[in-house]
């Protein structure tokens, strides 16, 4: 059966904030554009943020403060360029997404509300109530669609296009019939979105399984700081499902089960609003302590009981919602049980800071852009602040479109696809298909994520890294000998999440090789047996490469650093 091949100048994975902002801006400019996407638009996992999006916007802040606190939320790892062109646009970025119709929150003058979130010197998350992410994608989806963007949604994408430094497409199948296409572009951009899913306890949508990771990674080409896996203080007890960060910037209040008010043990100035990584390690080590509360003490309460209520049925509605629905709590009356949950990556496909891909530290792929929680132009470095996400992805898409535009209009060859270009995804599929094993994708899938959440979730030692590697080797030779039941070519939930399952198991294992060789603790990444930061040997990025067997190399590249020197973090 031939393979339909579909030309464009510029092929768009993932139709999230990134995606979608990038896709406004070919179209506009006149570019053939296709956005392909493995969920409905509105059901990527942008629509989920609840809390913020910040910007230097409240009358005594500055975007030079922003950039500070993004700085030092990042344990100095970020790069400080990126982090400036971030931070001096995004008060542009909310006039833009309030343009295209977001309706953000109002304060009592009429202009848009802020709230105060953690590791910020001053109040600067906008929000629209709880329902940040749902506001602004819905605004930019109706603008996008407006400007004639063309989307194939429900098509998985499964292998990228690439030869001699140079992408040129992507093959894909449709998951309503399982027909198969190519994607043949000028440019190609990816904006697929996080992964935390490789955990068992976890905030993210069951599509955030990083397939894009280990799609760029069996070319050769590197993944930068994977080990920096950010763990929210805020997770439903049992469920890991979030309670936004603009809990405790509303002013919900920490206790373990002894009653005491712990953070003042651990950042006695931020307390409950210090940055995410201190604040989760607090709480995991109240647990380990032995004063968690629940049924399993695994988890502590927030308390929001002394706030007027209207505070909470105006501005944190939905997650009121969530907390009677998953617990039957109601935080109007009681205190609710929270555990740190694996929530965002801060590591990803690196790029410059024009979204290209970068092949090596010093060189880059042709035709090749990443935005948004998928990439790594490293404005979060070691830890993101609350609220900087929706930002990045919204306006590091839009900038990822403009620089495509230019390129487009620079003039960039088309190298042809041939029917040779769906080989590789088709062999996949006939394997998982045909593979006639003992084992089961989902047991799998659970022993990957309890192993991850064990050994390399919010403490880490070599031991249980190395155990967790061993665990990982043993999951991907078990993977040639699965079996599912369903062969057939109509909605194929089975194979997808096979070939999902096959993408979490490599990017996992670039998480717990870069969280071994990194012998340093800073931002999200703690290891107790070396409790302290290391400027000297780890002011540096990770770019990891893996080879045919599933081994993975790493060196070191630059962090760039202008303004603000590296120093010692206190919250
Ligand atoms: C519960 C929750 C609350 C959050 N709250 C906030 C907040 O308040 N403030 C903040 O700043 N950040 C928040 N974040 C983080 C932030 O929402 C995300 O980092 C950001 O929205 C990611 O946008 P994106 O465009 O990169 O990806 P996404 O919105 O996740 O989109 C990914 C897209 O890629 C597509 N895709 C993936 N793989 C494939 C494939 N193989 N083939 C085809 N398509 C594919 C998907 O279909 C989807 O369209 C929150 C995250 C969560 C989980």
């Amino acid at each position: 059966m031939d393979v339909k091949i579909y030309e464009y100048d510029a092929v768009i994975v993932g139709a999230g904030l990134a995606g979608l902002a990038a896709a406004k801006e070919l179209t506009e400019a006149g570019k053939k554009t296709a956005v392909i996407t493995k969920l409905h638009p509105l059901r990527s996992h942008s629509g989920a943020a609840q809390g913020g999006i910040n910007a230097a916007l409240g009358k005594d802040d500055s975007t030079e403060l922003h950039e500070f606190d993004t700085v030092k939320g990042s344990d100095y790892l970020a790069d400080q360029d990126a982090v400036e062109l971030m931070c001096t646009k995004a008060p542009e970025t909310i006039r833009w997404a309030e343009r295209m119709g977001a309706a953000f929150s109002r304060d009592e003058e009429g202009h848009i509300a802020i709230r105060p979130f953690g590791g910020q010197s001053k109040p600067r998350a906008c929000y629209a109530k709880d329902r940040t992410g749902l506001a602004v994608l819905q605004a930019i989806y109706e603008q996008a669609f407006r400007a004639g963007i063309e989307v194939f949604d429900e098509w998985y994408v499964a292998d990228l296009l690439y030869k001699d430094g140079k992408a040129y497409g992507v093959s894909a199948y449709n998951i309503r019939n399982s027909e198969p296409a190519i994607f043949n572009a000028k440019v190609v951009m990816f904006a697929t979105g996080g992964h935390a899913r490789a955990f068992r306890f976890n905030s993210n949508a069951h599509a955030n399984t990083g397939d894009a990771l280990s799609i760029v990674a069996r070319h050769g080409l590197p993944l930068e700081d994977m080990e920096f896996v950010q763990f929210h203080p805020s997770g439903l007890g049992g469920s890991g499902v979030l309670i936004s960060e603009a809990a405790r910037g509303e002013g919900g209040r920490l206790f373990n089960s002894e009653g005491e008010r712990f953070m003042s043990k651990y950042a006695p100035n931020a307390m409950e609003l210090a940055s995410r990584d201190v604040v989760s390690r607090a709480i995991m080590e109240e647990v380990r302590q032995g004063r968690g509360v629940g049924k399993d003490k695994q988890s502590v309460n927030i308390d929001l009981t002394h706030l007027d209520p209207q505070i909470i049925l105006t501005r944190l509605p939905e997650l009121r919602e969530l907390a009677i629905a998953f617990q039957g709590q109601d935080m109007l009356k009681e205190p609710i049980h929270i555990s740190a949950t694996a929530h965002y990556s801060m590591g990803g496909i690196p790029t410059n800071i024009n979204c290209q891909v970068r092949k090596n530290p010093h060189e880059l792929v042709e035709g090749f852009y990443a935005a948004g929680e998928c990439s790594c132009v490293s404005v979060h470095g070691a830890n993101r602040l609350g609220a900087n996400s929706v930002l990045e992805a919204l306006l590091f898409g839009r900038h990822a479109g403009e620089n495509m535009v230019k390129q487009l209009d620079e003039g960039i060859e088309l190298k042809k696809a041939t029917q040779a270009d769906a080989d590789t995804m088709l062999a996949e599929i006939k394997k998982i298909k045909t593979s006639n094993g003992k084992e089961r994708v989902a047991k799998l899938r659970e022993e990957l994520q309890n192993g991850m959440t064990e050994n390399a979730g919010v403490f880490r030692t070599k031991e249980s890294l190395e155990k967790q590697i061993v665990i990982i080797d043993d999951l991907l030779k078990r993977f040639n000998n699965i079996r599912i039941d369903d062969k057939s070519d109509t909605y194929n939930t089975d194979l997808q999440e096979a070939l999902e399952l096959g993408h979490m198991l490599e990017f996992s294992k670039f998480i717990v090789v870069g969280a071994l060789k990194r012998e340093e603790s800073r931002g999200s990444h703690y290891r107790e047996d070396f409790p302290k930061r290391d400027d000297e040997r780890f002011l540096k990025h990770t770019y990891a490469y893996m080879d045919k067997d599933y081994n993975i190399t790493t060196e070191w590249g630059d962090v760039v650093i202008t303004k603000f020197e590296p120093k010692e973090r206190s919250y």
